[in-house]
């Protein structure tokens, strides 16, 4: 069976990099009918809160993002203990005593001969009277995974295609500093293997990482996870960190974006596949790792707000009721959500269809207005009944396109734009329309005493 994790460390909120990575795993593991576990890397406790961890779950709530099993990478240090001493009797983990000073000192001289800044492995040459004697002055030990620095490390990456880190280049990594702390390396191989994580999908920073870690998983003789590593997202994982607070779930709810339109939005970007509104069967069934190019993709929120109105546009009456003003019904819904962006903006078209408005009207149309009035006072109310008055009022009038429908639109909603008139005028109601028409032909003949009364020059 196919399990994914998405690991994020509680250090801040997550933002649209990590979210995008967090969707991918989970869509890879419902497609497959797999797990998708949330695992949190709080082994840093200094930089890692309880609150961040809860905002987390918070945002893969809202985002739609269920999860079967959920772990603390804290409650668990005695699996990577246990791991260590295993990984130090087959000779592939080390006691190293070097002070941050004295391997700075160490790659100053590397630098000096033109050498990289590759540990020289020193702590490997020492005796067990050397420990003693480190213990005997109070001196702990930091402890380093071996690297094997005989071939390079090769995997095929679902999204890169052939990868591989040449681990001569690397320092055998420190996993566990001299006060016990775990960094981590070492955990996320431990939990991957306990968890039976299938396949790692993350951003492409951690390709290195990856090196590392397969020979981790084998020296815990343990078979390795298929590696997925995405493209960057160009303006958040980089330019906006989640510690400087980019892009994310508490942005996005405050600009009244849906998740929908999140999922549909990252679950493509950088892909081949068209940006459009989809439901989440469409997403799983079309995912695909291959999809995915090596570029860095630029994340644009203007893109997703774009997306976001057209996810808006087909969401069902039932999908939004309970988000909607207090009696604004389904017929009232359709009507106006081809012009929203955002779901929230009902109300002011609600607000429009119920009243009170403030009249607006041309000095110019006092006449017409009088004769809309009267022509849709006689009408039997219908559904058709806009296509009906206006037909009537062409015919008799003589005034067509904007001449003829502007007025109404402006006596009616106060609004030069807004959503087809044919939906919003059986809302609005005869007695209100009427009322309506009344007002605005006040208005205009108030219009026209004005610019009687009050020559041009100083209006
Ligand atoms: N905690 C790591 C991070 O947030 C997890 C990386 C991984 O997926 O292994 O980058």
């Amino acid at each position: 069976m196919t399990v994914t994790r998405f690991a994020p460390s509680p250090t801040g909120s997550l933002h649209a990099g990590n979210i995008r990575t967090a969707l991918v795993n989970w869509l890879f593991a419902r497609q497959q009918q797999g797990e998708f576990i949330l695992r949190i890397d709080d082994t840093d406790q200094a930089r890692s809160s309880d609150a961040n961890a809860f905002g987390i779950d918070a945002d893969l709530t809202w985002l739609g993002l269920d999860y079967d099993a959920r772990y603390s990478q804290s409650r668990r240090f005695a699996l990577y203990d246990a791991a260590l001493a295993r990984l130090a009797a087959a000779g592939r983990a080390y006691r190293a005593y070097e002070t941050p000073e004295q391997l700075d000192l160490k790659r100053r001289v590397q630098a000096g001969q033109g050498l990289p800044p590759v540990y020289d492995r020193a702590a490997l040459a020492l005796t067990e009277a050397d420990h003693a004697g480190f213990a005997a002055r109070g001196v702990s030990p930091h402890w380093r995974f071996r690297l094997d620095t005989a071939a390079p490390v090769a995997w095929h990456d679902l999204v890169r295609g052939a990868a591989h880190v040449d681990p001569a280049s690397l320092s055998d990594p420190v996993v566990r500093r001299a006060d016990g702390t775990w960094l981590y390396m070492l955990p996320s191989v431990v939990d991957d293997i306990d968890m039976g994580v299938t396949t790692v999908v993350r951003g492409e920073d951690h390709v290195t990482n990856s090196g590392v870690q397969l020979q981790m998983f084998a020296a815990l003789g343990a078979a390795p996870p298929a590696l997925a590593h995405l493209p960057l997202l160009a303006g958040t994982d980089a330019a906006l960190s989640k510690r400087t607070g980019s892009e994310g779930v508490a942005a996005w709810r405050d600009a009244g974006i849906e998740p929908a339109a999140v999922r549909a939005f990252l679950a493509r970007l950088g892909t081949g596949q068209p940006i459009e509104p989809a439901d989440d069967a469409a997403l799983i069934a079309g995912f695909d790792f291959a999809a995915f190019g090596r570029a860095t993709v630029r994340f644009d929120p203007a893109e997703l707000a774009a997306l976001n109105a057209k996810t808006v546009h087909g969401l069902t009456f039932a999908a939004v009721a309970d988000r909607l003003p207090a009696g604004m019904t389904a017929a009232a819904w359709e009507a106006v959500r081809g012009n929203l962006s955002t779901v929230a903006e009902a109300a002011e078209w609600w607000q429009v269809v119920t009243g009170p408005l403030a009249a607006t009207a041309d000095a110019a149309d006092v006449a017409f207005l009088a004769d809309a009035r009267d022509r849709l006072a006689v009408l039997s109310w219908t559904l058709g009944v806009w296509t009906e008055w206006t037909a009537a009022l062409k015919a008799a009038t003589g005034r067509k396109g904007r001449a003829l429908f502007m007025p109404l639109r402006r006596a009616l909603t106060a609004r030069d734009h807004g959503p087809e008139m044919a939906a919003l005028l059986p809302l609005i109601g005869r007695d209100a329309a009427l009322a309506r028409l009344d007002a605005a032909r006040l208005a205009a003949a108030d219009r026209a005493l004005y610019i009687d009364a009050v020559p041009p020059e100083v209006r």
